[in-house]
């Protein structure tokens, strides 16, 4: 709980795992670039996020509790985290940077995690699907 906005969560370190063994080569959180993702392809142009589900608000049960104290406070924290979320995928996507957001349960599943990865930094399937 204490980790707001850690480097090298368990997730994370899951995820990387998973690229490391697909042979996929990454750089680690690019402080350059907007949201500072955690991984980054840079010659494929894609980035990953790995996100904590509580403190990023996932619509999984987690990310729907809340504590019960300070209820105004964390209400304010949350939006906060959920906005500058949206922005940094926002201003990446406008930089034609192609982004994932992996959430923390979803690394628990390491096959379709696994395929997910493969999916997002193959080619252009990714691109077509975020075109909106
Ligand atoms: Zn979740």
């Amino acid at each position: 709980m204490a980790r707001i906005k850690g480097r090298n969560t368990a997730p994370e370190l899951i995820v990387r795992r998973v690229l490391a063994e697909q042979g996929f080569h990454y750089r680690l959180h690019a402080k350059s670039l907007p949201g500072h993702p955690d991984i980054c392809f840079r010659k494929l142009r894609k980035v990953i996020f790995v996100h904590g589900c509580f403190w990023h608000r996932h619509t999984c049960t987690r990310g729907r509790s809340n504590p019960a104290t300070n209820v105004d406070f964390w209400a304010k924290k949350f939006r906060k985290n959920v906005a500058r979320d949206r922005e940094a995928l926002h201003s990446l996507k406008a930089l034609g940077w192609k982004c994932l957001v992996v959430w923390e349960c979803e690394s628990k599943d390491r096959i379709r995690l696994t395929a997910r990865l493969k999916r997002f930094l193959s080619r252009s399937e990714v691109a077509s699907k975020n075109k909106t």
